[in-house]
């Protein structure tokens, strides 16, 4: 990933205000390029509450907001923002020479942009790690957060532990080609869909695989690699032989590197002046949740407004010589011509 990618915008975060923002800067006429951590677009709308109906976006009585995350991915399609998922803004840094900023993230994607959004939420959505001192050193050899190379798993015995979707998901996916497979959670009770639950007890009565109620106490390794697993249970601690952990615990949100930009951070949040939603360093702009000023109101909606505002002043940043003169969207020929014509 050598290539560095230019661009007018860097979207940082593709939930709801980032993908408003997207299109936003197609109708303005700003190229733009979006980044976020998770491997699927739509922020909390999709972690937290899919299938929660929303009633407080103009025009639209209901939707749940997966729809919103539709509709918002059907409304910037005309623009093809690209969309980076799965890399996480690690650095910002000002080009001097050139006015411009250049933007790194941890998988080694490089941007060059005129200016920055940040539509970050509460900061990044990251794997809640596993809270015992032997498991870092293990982590990407045998400790894993996510499954991105099924092959690793191939004839090897896994412990899955956690108690939600992905976990359960994952442990069925996995039995076929593990050589053992062994759910592990804390409590006999299962926050996955019904159907997954019973899918997963339906597996381990047939013997395809094995769950255990209990929590994780030690990771015994080798030469750096995992070998079993010690877990305690109500009816007394157990080990089992192991080769990976796939700990899928769930997510949390983490402002991590955000902190380390320069920007004047209260709080958790960056504070921005509301004039153009900029933060206190000009060219970085912070919209929706990660956004604070006097009366903020965390809602999708003050997040589409200050996105709006601010990509108009980013306008400036990546045009300096041009003046922008608005026109009304739906007298805006090459824009009707666009977004109809798709
Ligand atoms: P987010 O949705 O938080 O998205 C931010 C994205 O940025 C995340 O995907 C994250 O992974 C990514 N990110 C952060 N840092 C980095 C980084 N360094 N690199 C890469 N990616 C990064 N609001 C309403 O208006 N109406 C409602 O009915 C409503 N109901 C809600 C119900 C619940 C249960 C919750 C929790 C919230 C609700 N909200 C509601 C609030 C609403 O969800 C938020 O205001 C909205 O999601 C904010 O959008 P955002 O795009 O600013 O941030």
């Amino acid at each position: 990933k050598d290539e560095v990618l230019r661009t007018d915008v860097l979207i940082i975060g593709a939930g709801p205000v980032g993908l408003f923002a997207a299109f936003e800067a197609g109708v303005i006429g700003l190229s733009c390029h979006i980044v976020d951590a998770l491997e699927q677009v739509g922020g909390q709308c999709i972690e937290l509450y899919p299938d929660k109906p929303i009633f407080d976006i103009p025009a639209v009585p209901v939707c749940t907001a997966r729809q919103l995350i539709d509709r918002l991915m059907e409304q910037c399609k005309p623009f093809a923002p690209q969309i980076h998922l799965g890399e996480r803004v690690m650095r910002v840094e000002r080009i001097e020479e050139a006015h411009r900023w250049k933007v790194t993230t941890d998988r080694g994607l490089v941007f060059d942009t005129a200016a920055v959004l940040l539509s970050a939420g509460n900061g990044a959505f990251v794997p809640q790690r596993v809270g015992l001192p032997e498991a870092q050193a293990l982590e990407g050899r045998s400790v894993h957060y996510a499954v991105r190379q099924r092959a690793m798993f191939a004839d090897r015995r896994i412990v899955v532990a956690g108690g939600g979707d992905s976990a359960l998901d994952w442990a069925l996916a996995l039995r076929d080609q593990a050589k053992r497979v062994t759910l592990v959670h804390r409590r006999n009770a299962f926050r996955a869909a019904d159907a997954t639950v019973q899918e997963m007890q339906r597996a381990v009565a047939a013997g395809q695989m094995d769950l255990v109620i209990g929590t994780i106490a030690t990771l015994n390794a080798a030469d750096g690699a995992l070998q079993s697993i010690d877990i305690k249970t109500l009816g007394g601690d157990t080990t089992i032989e192991a080769d990976h952990l796939v700990a899928l615990y769930g997510l949390v949100a983490d402002l991590g590197p955000i902190a380390g930009w320069g920007l004047d951070v209260r709080a958790g949040r960056v504070a921005v002046d509301t004039s153009y939603y900029e933060t206190s360093v000009p060219g970085i702009f912070g919209v929706g949740d990660i956004a604070t000023y006097p009366n903020k109101q965390k809602l999708i909606l003050s997040g589409f407004h200050e996105a709006s505002l601010a990509l108009r002043k980013a306008y400036g940043y990546a045009f300096p010589d041009k003046k922008r003169v608005h026109v009304h969207s739906s007298y805006d020929a090459a824009l009707s011509e666009r977004i109809l014509g798709t």
